[in-house]
Formats: C-alpha cells, sequence, structure tokens
C-alpha cells in the first residue's frame, strides 16, 4: 500500500485514479472538466453507493477538492483560455493541428484499428436524437357500421413525448436505439423555458401565442435558400423596411424584406447548388466501388494517418478534407 500518513480518503484508490484519469482525458479532448462537474459525479457515486462521509448531501465542497488536487499533483486548476470568435476560425493550421491531434490520441489510445480491415467505417459512429410521441394523434378509423364510437388502444399511457437516441455507423450499420425516460418537467426548445409536464400545461405552452410566434420564427430562421425564395416571391415588399431599415415583425413579417435583385441572386445561387448537387455520385455508385475496393486492400494492411484518412475508399465523412474543401465551406451552416 503506497498510502501517505494521514486519515483514509473518502474514495477508493481506485476511485481516485480513475477521477484523475477521467479528468486527464476529457482536458487532452479538449473538454476539460469544472470541478462542479467532478463534485457532481462525485456526488453521483456517493448516493449511488453510500458510505460514511464528512458532505452535504453528498457533495464534497471546496475543502475536499483541495485536498484531491494535492493527492493528485498531475492536475492543476487552470483558467480556461476563452477563444474570441475572430481567433476560433478555420485556418489550414488549425484544422490540420486537429486532425493530428485526433491521430496521436488514436495511437495513443491504440485505435488506429478502427480505419482499418473490413470492419473499418464500422467503428466510426455519428448519432443524433429525436423525439418520438407515444400517443400520437388518432386519426380516421375504419370499423362496423352499427357501433357509434370506437376507441383506439395505443401503447402510450398518454400523451408524452420520448427521446430516442440513434445511432450509426460510417457503413450504414445501425446500433440498438437508446430511449431517454421521460422527465418530470417540459422543455421548450422554441421557447427556451421549461414548466411541468402534464397534458394540460403542455396544452396550454404549446397552442399559445407566444410559442407559435417562437416556433414560426425559428422555421423562417432555419429555412434553406429555395424555400426562402419561394415564400419571399409571393410577398409583397415591405414599405417599412424598405423607407427605415427596420421592421419590428421581423422574420414574421407578411411583406418581404428582400429586394427583387436579392431574390434573383439567392435564386441563382440555389440553382448553382443543385446543380453541383446533381453531379455528386449516387450512393449506390459509391457502395459498388467501395465493395471492388475493400476486396483488393488485405485485412492486416499497415495503416498510417495519411494514407488512412486519404483512403479514397472511405466514405467522404471520414475522409481527410482537402483544404479547397475547407476554404469553399460557409462555416455558418454548420450546426
Ligand atoms: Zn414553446
Ligand atoms: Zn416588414
Amino acid at each position: 500500500m503506497a498510502r501517505k500518513m494521514g486519515p483514509a480518503t473518502i474514495l477508493t484508490q481506485q476511485e481516485e485514479d480513475q477521477i484523475e484519469e477521467w479528468i486527464v482525458k476529457k482536458a487532452m479532448l479538449g473538454f476539460p472538466l469544472h470541478p462542479e462537474d467532478v463534485k457532481d459525479s462525485i456526488q453521483g457515486l456517493l448516493t449511488e453507493s453510500p458510505r460514511e462521509n464528512p458532505f452535504t448531501n453528498n457533495r464534497p465542497g471546496i475543502k475536499w477538492f483541495n485536498l484531491f488536487l494535492k493527492r493528485h499533483p498531475e492536475i492543476k486548476k487552470r483558467n480556461t483560455e476563452v477563444i474570441p470568435k475572430d481567433r476560433a476560425e478555420v485556418t489550414k493550421e488549425n484544422l490540420e493541428e486537429c486532425f493530428n491531434e485526433l491521430n496521436n490520441f488514436l495511437i495513443e489510445h491504440d485505435c488506429v484499428g478502427i480505419f482499418e480491415g473490413s470492419t473499418r467505417g464500422r467503428r466510426v459512429l455519428n448519432l443524433d436524437e429525436t423525439g418520438c410521441l407515444t400517443c400520437p394523434k388518432t386519426g380516421k378509423v375504419l370499423g362496423p357500421k352499427q357501433l357509434p364510437d370506437f376507441y383506439e388502444v395505443t401503447t402510450g399511457s398518454e400523451k408524452q413525448s420520448i427521446t430516442v437516441l440513434c445511432t450509426y455507423s460510417a457503413d450504414g450499420s445501425a446500433l440498438p436505439p437508446m430511449v431517454v425516460k421521460m422527465g418530470k418537467r417540459y422543455f421548450c426548445d422554441y421557447c427556451q423555458r421549461s414548466f411541468v409536464d402534464d397534458i394540460e400545461s403542455r396544452k396550454k405552452h404549446l397552442f399559445g401565442v407566444s410559442h407559435l410566434r417562437m416556433k414560426k420564427e425559428y422555421y423562417a430562421m432555419i429555412r434553406d435558400l429555395k424555400t426562402l425564395v419561394q415564400e419571399e416571391r409571393s410577398k409583397e415588399l415591405c414599405r417599412r423596411f424598405r423607407n427605415t431599415g427596420e421592421c419590428s415583425f421581423g422574420v414574421l413579417c407578411n411583406h418581404t424584406h428582400y429586394s427583387p435583385e436579392e431574390l434573383a441572386h439567392f435564386e441563382a445561387t440555389v440553382k448553382l447548388q443543385e446543380e453541383e448537387r446533381s453531379k455528386l455520385p449516387k450512393i449506390e455508385e459509391w457502395i459498388a466501388r467501395k465493395a471492388e475496393l475493400d476486396k483488393k486492400i488485405p485485412v492486416d494492411a499497415h495503416v498510417n494517418r495519411l494514407t488512412t484518412l486519404l483512403d479514397p475508399s472511405l466514405p467522404p465523412s471520414l475522409r481527410l478534407p482537402s483544404w479547397s474543401d475547407i476554404s469553399s465551406t460557409s462555416l455558418l451552416e454548420w450546426g
């Protein structure tokens, strides 16, 4: 036992080491933890596996945290450097740097195999969450004529929305979906506020004027250029906006804030985008080509980053982007 003198620690040596490893790895990945995150996690641990401790509500305080730092000199409290927006812009150098770091991380943790052999692509995952209603709106249903009313039995106990996390790999296979259990509060993404989740409050909120307005505004803001041109073309010019450069109705104005020249320019852009898109290979062609190329690659091919990330048989999203790909991308459109 390599313990020093003094009272026993509240967490076991193994637990402390795990926390240290977690802090170090997160920081290396560019997501440094805040002391409160660490305290959250320890509070969770002590609540799940209760033991005697001097903390209030199982949550360690600053005193414990400072002693923890003393026991783990590897970890230092540092101020994060907040990167101003103009400095955060993508350059060729910091992009390469990013890929180099990713590469070093993969090598260091012996993970380069995700790009290797016939399973490559299967272990590069993309995931996103989506909400579904457990009791969808009923529509017209069919039944015998003599029955005046009939009810539809649905699997959902009430109108609830559950969150499902879908995960797909770069080679197109899917992982089992993960389902997030319903919380007690409903958070409205449009309005950025939450309320107690029951049918009444939800109805009141979702049909409320302010919610409908926020929702409409949101969709008006994210519509693509093609929809924008279509919608704005059908409106008359907003005099208020033309004369003063301002209109309090914003994106919800019944009149358009775009000049005919601007709309013509957008339309030309849409046309160009569509032409570019039509030049891309079809997914079937790409899959066939990938299958051909995969046959030629020995399973234990030596992997190094450049040949790996430049391999033309990789799905486009896994390939190292060229500088011209980056410089021609409108970063504002990234999610
Ligand atoms: Zn809302
Ligand atoms: Zn207007």
